[in-house]
């Protein structure tokens, strides 16, 4: 028994932690901020003040995780982040495809539990910082669950605390509301009638009980349905992040205003309940219970810290390119009315850039505070930008760039500035795209990379001759294409296959980007029309008369005359993908962008794809065959499509696909890294939205590695992640390697977008 008699006072047991990179905040951007830096040999101390990891993406806030890819609704094709981020969301996809948030939150906690170098501590809210001079040495936080104060020391520190408790403390230079049109010549600064900061929000879930449930109000409840303007949008059945648009804060002090913000919050989201379950106008909902409501409001802005660049609408629209890009984003320029739900004016303005933009390393650290790493919303850009790089899988790739960055700072006794000088960024960037970070406009090259001194062969490769019709129809009502990969060349001719009951027109052209990830499809490069007779199953043959002068994506973009439809394949093959000239409710776009004058925004179409089981190919001939699988595509440093497939694909009638390096020479193998197509064209929501699959189409199931002897170097099975990196405990000596593959998950053929060896 433990007997303390009366003392003046006590003070809390207090821990100190050393370690190389303090991240405070477990959100997805320090999530992937610490564990990348763990993974890259540092020694991390991730500090989280919840129960659990993720921030707004956690089952406390249930926020469905988006980035460039968003919802499929513009023109960012294969646009998934990569590295750690998609290796999350991917695993969450086989585990977890129904998207139930419980079971996110314990792949962070696993995926963080994990890694040896990295201490996590959850419920401790940092409140204190300590400084020699400019820079950051400790940080102080309180458990209360364990009644402990913690000091945690180390020689860099990362703010990934979303309103930068560590940034503010410090004395980082802020920003917090929006610039004035004319500091960064943004067209869609909002003025003070918009208002200036996004609000917060919370959620709710409900669920249908079997029988019918009453439900009586709190008291603070809402009681005026119709003081929200929008009421009417309010649906029985929806919740969770369908119900973005309860938003409310953006006219208060979102980081001390929050306490008050969260109960007018309670007070919208209980009033909305109300007019569901007792206005009468629901019937639908007579069995419908809340199962779960938000006690912890998912915070949209506050602070954004300044780097030595404030990244700006311009540089978004343009999609400008930096010399120390080392992360991207690619969702729309999003911003919302300050007065949220109390607004008649529509919940979000979005307009999108005609590709994915790059985010340089400059946005990624305090530009006065010299160890001080910025990850996830509060990074250096304008409230503009902003608007689009908050959204989490943008943070959490920029996250991941912080922690290979801090990574490599503590193994150089470095600074973060000190990565600038140019041979240090490159050898940043080489990291990053070797962990898997698509860096748009950037390549992987390693002379030490095995694999690039071999001689590189397959057992097969495919020549597109033909995506074979099956029953499938698409309506021309709506224009429709497929994206093609060009080699330099004469344009195949290619055959589309028409049903045209009352016959007419059908109008085709080739139209492609203006650059490698641009694939909105502005440009035509050639064009025909075709009168056809009435008639079904008409075999079109397309003669473009086009001689292409660079690799890229062609738009073969079909027009045709009301009641015509053009017939679909349910073949998948890597690299191909069909799109409509259509818009997606959930990103707000019609089928074509406007931009309003004076806004700085582009005018554009969007030709958007289907989510499987929908968005089949179109069923095309080609004479001569599309050939654009080539083996040499796993060693050319890109992992995706982009101007070209960037993999290699084998023939589908090939029964063991087998890729063979061989040396002259035996070479001694310590790491194998591979990347398979797990379809970067794939939004993967995390929660709530479910997905129709639980791998994709085009991953390869199971896989060998062996030596020309047969001795099995490693194996594959379930494969379901785009990267497997195999770091061999007995180094093996060989002068072939040899990898097949079985069949993929959805009956593609086998396709490799990388092979690596060191
Ligand atoms: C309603 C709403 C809808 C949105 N819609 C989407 C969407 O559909 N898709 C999308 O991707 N994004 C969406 N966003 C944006 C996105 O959720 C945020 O911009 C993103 O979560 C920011 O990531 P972060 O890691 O910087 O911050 P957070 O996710 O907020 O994580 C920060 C973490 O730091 C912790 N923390 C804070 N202070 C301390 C402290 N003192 N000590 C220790 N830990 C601390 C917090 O608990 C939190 O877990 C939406 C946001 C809101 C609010």
């Amino acid at each position: 028994m433990h007997l303390a008699p009366p003392v003046d006072s006590r003070t809390l047991r207090t821990r100190v932690l050393e370690t190389g990179l303090t991240v405070v905040g477990g959100g997805l951007a320090g999530v992937c901020a610490a564990i990348t830096a763990a993974r890259a040999g540092a020694s991390v101390v991730l500090v989280q003040d919840r129960p659990v990891l993720g921030g707004n993406a956690s089952s406390e806030v249930r926020l469905w995780v988006l980035g460039a890819t968003s919802h499929l609704g513009n023109n960012n094709r294969w646009s998934r982040e990569g590295g750690l981020i998609d290796e999350l969301l991917v695993e969450n996809l086989w585990r977890n495809p129904e998207g139930n948030p419980l079971l996110f939150d314990v792949l962070l906690l696993e995926k963080v539990r994990a890694e040896p170098n990295l201490t996590l501590l959850l419920n401790t809210a940092i409140h204190e910082v300590v400084k020699d001079g400019e820079a950051i040495t400790a940080v102080r936080g309180f458990n209360a669950q364990d009644s402990t104060v913690y000091e945690i020391r180390s020689p860099l520190f990362c703010d990934a605390s979303g309103d930068g408790v560590v940034g503010f403390l410090a004395g980082a230079a802020f920003r917090m509301g929006a610039e004035a049109k004319e500091e960064f010549d943004e067209g869609l600064a909002p003025d003070a009638a918009y208002g200036e900061l996004l609000g917060h929000t919370i959620y709710f879930y409900s669920k249908d009980a079997g029988r019918p449930v009453t439900f009586v109000p709190p008291a603070f409840a809402l009681q005026d349905i119709t003081a929200i303007p929008r009421w009417k949008n309010i649906k029985a059945g929806d919740m969770g992040s369908r119900f973005w648009w309860l938003e409310y804060g953006g006219r208060h002090d979102t980081v001390h205003d929050t306490e008050a913000i969260k109960w007018e919050l309670w007070k919208v989201v209980y009033g909305v309940w109300n007019h569901i379950k007792n206005s009468g106008q629901f019937p639908e909902a007579a069995n419908l219970t809340l199962e779960w409501v938000g006690t912890v409001p998912g915070k949209r802005e506050s602070r954004r810290f300044e780097g030595p660049v404030i990244l700006t609408q311009r540089d978004v629209v343009e999609a400008r390119t930096w010399d120390d890009a080392v992360a991207f984003g690619g969702w729309s320029l999003d911003l919302h009315p300050a007065d949220g739900v109390y607004s008649a004016r529509p919940g979000c303005n979005q307009f999108h850039a005609r590709r994915p933009y790059q985010i340089p390393y400059r946005c990624l650290f305090s530009r006065n505070i010299p160890n001080l790493f910025l990850a996830g919303r509060i990074i250096s850009v304008s409230h503009v930008a902003f608007s689009s790089t908050r959204v989490m899988a943008t943070c959490a790739h920029g996250g991941q760039a912080v922690g290979m960055a801090a990574a490599r700072c503590l193994r150089e006794g470095l600074r973060p500035a000190d990565l600038l000088a140019a041979p240090r960024m490159a050898a940043l960037q080489a990291d990053l795209l070797r962990s898997g970070q698509h860096l748009p406009g950037l390549c992987y090259r390693d002379a030490e990379d095995l694999v690039t001194q071999g001689r590189l062969t397959a057992s097969s490769t495919l020549r597109l001759a033909r995506l074979e019709a099956d029953d499938g129809r698409e309506s021309l009502d709506t224009p429709r294409g497929q994206w093609l990969p060009l080699a330099v060349g004469p344009v195949p001719r290619i055959t589309v296959r028409i049903d045209a009951p009352e016959g007419g027109d059908l109008r085709i052209e080739l139209r492609a980007g203006t650059s490698p990830d641009d694939f909105t499809p502005s440009v035509i490069l050639a064009s025909t029309t075709r009168r056809l007779a009435p008639g079904l199953d008409q075999a079109v043959e397309i003669d473009l008369a086009f001689v292409n002068d660079v690799p890229r994506y062609g738009l073969l973009a079909l027009f045709g005359t009301p009641g015509m439809a053009v017939q679909t394949t349910a073949q998948r093959i890597t690299g191909l993908v069909s799109v409509a000239r259509k818009g997606e409710k959930a990103v707000s776009s019609t089928g074509a962008q406007v931009g309003p004058p004076g806004s700085g925004v582009e005018s554009f179409e969007f030709w958007t794809p289907s989510r499987r089981p929908a968005g089949r190919n179109l069923a095309l001939a080609f004479q001569p065959a599309l050939n654009a699988f080539a083996v040499e595509q796993v060693r050319d440093g890109i992992d995706r499509p982009t101007d070209a497939v960037h993999a290699w694909v084998a023939d589908p009638a090939d029964p063991a696909p087998t890729l063979t390096v061989a040396w002259d020479t035996p070479r001694t193998l310590h790491r194998i890294d591979l990347g398979f197509d797990a379809d970067y064209d794939h939004p993967l929501e995390s929660v709530l939205m479910g997905h129709p699959e639980r791998m994709m189409p085009f991953t390869v199931a199971t896989w060998n590695l062996r030596t020309a002897d047969g001795t099995l170097v490693a194996e594959g099975r379930d494969q379901h992640l785009s990267r497997v990196s195999i770091i061999l405990p007995t180094p093996v000596t060989t002068d072939h390697l040899i990898l097949t593959c079985g069949p993929t998950h959805g009956g593609a053929p086998a396709s490799v977008f990388l092979l690596r060896a060191w």
